[in-house]
């Protein structure tokens, strides 16, 4: 491997920070540049993380295959948590309840609740410790490009960054530029339109989600369990338990001004639930990606990873597991290249096959958004009504949670089929999703193997044209 291989990183998320973290390890010489501080890294509560993306990227992925037995099955800290990022309270199988509260459903839960500001801190702190460079408080401004317009002619030289406290800007040379800038991706919406992976995500790509982590009042007789409540107004809700004294409850909701805030929500939940005081410990507000991928995640010497990337689950907007699986899967492409001495796309290109095909990820997300962009505005009434027919049934709502899409086999079909009899309209659209959604789920597993120009632009035409049948 040469030694001169240099490796620059836009942003110290989950998903660059792996990337850096696994660069570093091989030997590549690499730095991140991130805007903000050491300090408040990642957010100020806790996301449900999916526990194999934590133990693929090399963390103790606790409870894996262990059945809950009480609320509170490790310390924060203590044995079996020794980095202190996961939360108390485990919960492998959740309850999911439809809209109206009518029904529910046991879905096999893939997460583990994890500290945010802790996971990203030690995520930086073993970039570090691999021999990676991070600079806080430089916020890359610019990407600086050679070549032609098209995907294939198109180069990455460099970034231009700009030191946030002296306000002074420089341009530096790289061999890979990564964008992990979030899903405002500042470094690909700058390259050319032509390359066709440059858009911007539009706003209906977006839920609104509002989050907050509330002291538990012990003394209230409320027996409220954890739960997520599902299609609840264009989106989800949830509580669960962190542990024995605090309680995260949120919602979010299609990222729409007729939609309600999710704020409002949250607040309306809290009223009818006395174990939920007043008193707030943590917590926040933001968008959340549920939108899909570009293309292509990689140009001559050029990777997207993480939000950026759309590497977020469509259903909950849960993108930080797929963040560091995106950053692994780069990595394993930059460094196979590196020892090549290339950085072409010819070189890149096993990483956008390990993401839609090998891992299966891409394409199960884009069967997903399919099936969300189709699904996500049904009534309450509707979606309640497909619960109690257990046409969403336990092993679909699993999977949707979990980021996977289910091609609809036949016993599904005939349940929808009788089930749906009484509402043609209601069947008639869930017919249209899981047609384009098995449509495109199919189309993603046939991404071209290698890099070819002619091919991509077929592949990419037809994968626009099946969404363009999803979107109203
Ligand atoms: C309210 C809310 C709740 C969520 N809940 C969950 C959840 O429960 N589970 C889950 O998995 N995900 C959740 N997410 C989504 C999750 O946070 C993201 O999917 C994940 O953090 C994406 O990781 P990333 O690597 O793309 O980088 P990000 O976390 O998006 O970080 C990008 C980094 O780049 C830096 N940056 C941006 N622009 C520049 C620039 N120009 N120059 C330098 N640095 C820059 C930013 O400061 C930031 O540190 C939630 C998001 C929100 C808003």
């Amino acid at each position: 491997m040469s030694h001169k291989f240099k490796v620059i990183v836009a942003g110290a998320g989950p998903g660059g920070c792996i990337f850096a973290r696994d660069l570093a390890r091989a030997g590549i010489d690499v730095t991140v540049y991130e805007k903000g501080d050491y300090e408040k890294i990642g957010h100020n509560w806790s996301d449900a993380m999916e526990r194999s993306a934590l133990a693929a990227t090399g963390f103790e992925a606790p409870f894996e295959g262990k059945v809950n037995t009480g609320p509170l099955v490790k310390s924060k800290g203590g044995a079996g948590n020794p980095t202190g990022i996961y939360e108390q309270h485990a919960y492998p199988c959740m309850e999911v309840w439809s809209p109206d509260y009518s029904s529910r459903k046991m879905v096999d839960f893939r997460y583990v609740t994890t500290d945010r500001r802790a996971l990203g801190k030690l995520l930086i702190d073993q970039a570090k410790e691999a021999g990676a460079k991070i600079q806080f408080r430089h916020e890359v401004v610019d990407i600086i490009l050679a070549g032609g317009k098209s995907l294939g002619e198109i180069e990455a030289k460099g970034i231009v960054v700009k030191d946030i406290e002296t306000g002074e800007t420089k341009s530096l040379q790289a061999d890979i530029v990564a964008d992990d800038t979030g899903f405002n991706a500042t470094l690909r919406t700058k390259l050319p339109a032509a390359t066709g992976i440059a858009g911007k995500f539009s706003s209906k790509e977006f839920a609104m989600v509002h989050r907050t982590v509330r002291k538990r009042n012990k003394n209230a007789i409320d027996p409220v369990a954890d739960h997520y409540r599902y299609g609840y107004n264009t989106g989800y809700q949830w509580m669960q338990y962190l542990n024995e004294d605090e309680i995260d409850t949120g919602a979010g909701v299609k990222h729409d001004p007729n939609n309600p805030d999710p704020k409002d929500i949250v607040k309306e939940f809290i009223s009818r639930h006395p174990s939920i005081s007043d008193e707030m410990i943590r917590g926040g507000e933001g968008l959340c990606l549920v939108g899909r991928s570009p293309a292509s995640l990689v140009a001559k010497g050029f990777v997207v990873i993480g939000d950026a990337a759309a590497q977020t689950i469509p259903m909950t907007g849960c993108g930080a597991g797929g963040a560091m699986m995106g950053g692994k899967f780069a990595a394993e492409s930059v460094i196979a290249a590196a020892s090549k001495g290339k950085n072409d796309c010819d070189a890149l290109w096993e990483y956008n096959w390990k993401w839609f095909v090998g891992s299966k990820r891409g394409a199960n997300y884009a069967g997903l958004t399919a099936l969300r962009n189709i699904l996500q505005d049904l009534t309450h009434d509707e979606i309640s009504f497909l619960f109690r027919k257990d046409i969403l049934n336990s092993e679909m709502l699993t999977n949707s949670i979990n980021g996977i899409f289910t091609l609809p086999d036949i016993p599904i079909m005939m349940k929808t089929l009788v089930g749906g009899i009484t509402r043609p309209g209601l069947l008639l659209k869930l017919n249209a999703a899981t047609t384009a959604g098995t449509k495109i789920f199919k189309h993603y597993l046939a991404y071209p193997p290698k890099w070819d120009a002619t091919q991509f632009e077929d592949w990419k035409v037809k994968a626009d044209r099946l969404f363009a049948v999803t979107v109203k």
